[in-house]
């Protein structure tokens, strides 16, 4: 057997523990020395301060994490275990029958042991984003093996995301590294028709962690029900609810005037006329006061604006803005109103958004009962002992 020695890092005393109990980072702080020939993302060996092997991954020499785990096993970092995580990936998502959902993320990043990775797979093309210069360095390792697995057609990067300048990393423009990825990919979510573009559209395309929560709404969504869909994007909740009662008449609104007219498209796609369905192109939180002012109500409004908090420093002023999303959407709500709100900040807790949920009824004077706390869909796994991985919280409620 050929072994690869590996670059050695050592820990200083006692910082293991973490490690041991399944975390997959490892702060710069926690490092006793670090090698002179390790590359910038490059990979290491990570051994304890009394020599115990703890793992294998990758180093970046200026980032907070130094070091992202990929294995906790003494076996080499090479196509073969990667190969084996996406094989891993790959089986968790057979839960999804291609008949009626052929969209889902197919790597998450830590969540699927694929630290910085993200696919997103929409019918038979791949679209892949890459977070962290170690994974940069993988990358090639992994687009043949991205192709064979799946079998699909076409492989795209979209190296567009913000969290790349921590690394270092040039944002790029999206770019084709196999096969062919067309400009309109047509896919089913719970057997509702959408054309995603990979190449311009927000994040991948799609925001398909929110797939369960479209799922649940409908069963809220009754007769003649006036629903709100705050941050619609290309109407992923207006249709679903819509599509429940031909009576529904759903408000969406978003800020971006191609995702509205992907919005009005998805309608037609799906057999819906647009009559009696409002695609307003404004600033959410403009429309809600000016709905409010007018004395508008709604039987159901969504609330799922983009991350407000991308970091901890950024934390209070985002509570701000949540509270006053949430104070205007319940202000807009019939009693026995449902209200769905969401936050994907990573630095804004399930106990935060509860907390802004209690704030605004009281400052409103109505009472709150919670329904329904949903996370990530299936497809986002979190890492048991990595809880910082989780971003997503949604909580159903009715506004009395
Ligand atoms: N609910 C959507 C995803 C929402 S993502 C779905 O199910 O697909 C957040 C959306 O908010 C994006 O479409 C973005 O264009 C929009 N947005 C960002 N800031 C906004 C603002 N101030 N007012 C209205 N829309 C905004």
């Amino acid at each position: 057997m050929v072994s690869t020695r590996y670059p050695l890092v050592s820990l200083k005393p006692h910082r293991e523990e973490p490690l041991l109990h399944g975390h997959l980072w490892i702060f710069s702080g926690a490092l006793q020395q670090v090698p002179r020939d390790v590359e910038p993302g490059g990979l290491v060996e990570v051994r304890a301060a009394d020599g115990r092997f703890i793992g294998r991954g990758y180093y970046h020499p200026h980032t907070d994490i130094a070091i992202r785990l990929l294995t906790t096993l003494d076996e080499p970092v090479d196509a073969d275990l990667l190969r084996r995580r996406l094989r891993r990936a790959q089986r968790l998502r057979r839960v999804f029958d291609p008949r009626t959902t052929d969209l889902y993320r197919l790597v998450h990043s830590e969540g699927d042991g694929l630290p910085g990775l993200i696919v997103d797979r929409y019918a038979d093309v791949l679209v892949a984003q890459v977070h962290t210069l170690g994974m940069e360095r993988l990358l090639p390792l992994l687009v043949e093996p991205l192709l064979t697995e799946t079998g699909a057609r076409g492989l795209l990067l979209r190296n567009d995301s913000q969290g790349r300048r921590r690394e270092g990393l040039p944002l790029e423009e999206p770019r084709l590294l196999a096969g062919l990825v067309p400009s309109e990919v047509e896919v089913r979510e719970n057997g509702v028709r959408f054309v995603i573009d990979p190449w311009r559209g927000q994040k991948t395309g799609f925001f398909l962690d929110q797939r369960d929560k479209r799922a649940a709404l409908r069963k809220y969504v009754r007769g003649g029900a006036r629903v709100l869909n705050c941050f619609s994007y290309t109407g992923g909740f207006s249709l679903y609810a819509a599509l429940a009662d031909p009576r529904v008449r759903v408000t969406s609104v978003d800020s971006s005037a191609p995702a509205m007219e992907a919005a009005r498209r998805h309608f037609a796609l799906n057999g819906l006329t647009t009559e009696g369905h409002e695609f307003l192109v404004i600033d959410a939180f403009e429309y809600l006061e000016g709905a409010r002012a007018r004395g508008e109500r709604f039987d159901v409004v969504v609330l799922d604006p983009p991350a407000f908090a991308r970091t901890q420093a950024a934390r209070s002023q985002a509570l701000k803005a949540y509270r006053r999303l949430n104070l205007l959407g319940m202000s807009v709500l019939h009693p026995e109103g449902i209200l769905l709100s969401c936050s994907c900040s990573g630095a804004v807790g399930m106990d935060d958004l509860l907390g802004v949920l209690s704030l605004s009824a009281r400052a409103l004077e109505r009472n709150v009962q919670l329904l329904e706390v949903l996370t990530h869909s299936l497809d986002h796994p979190v890492h048991l002992a990595m809880p910082e991985t989780a971003y997503l919280k949604a909580v159903f409620c009715r506004v009395l």
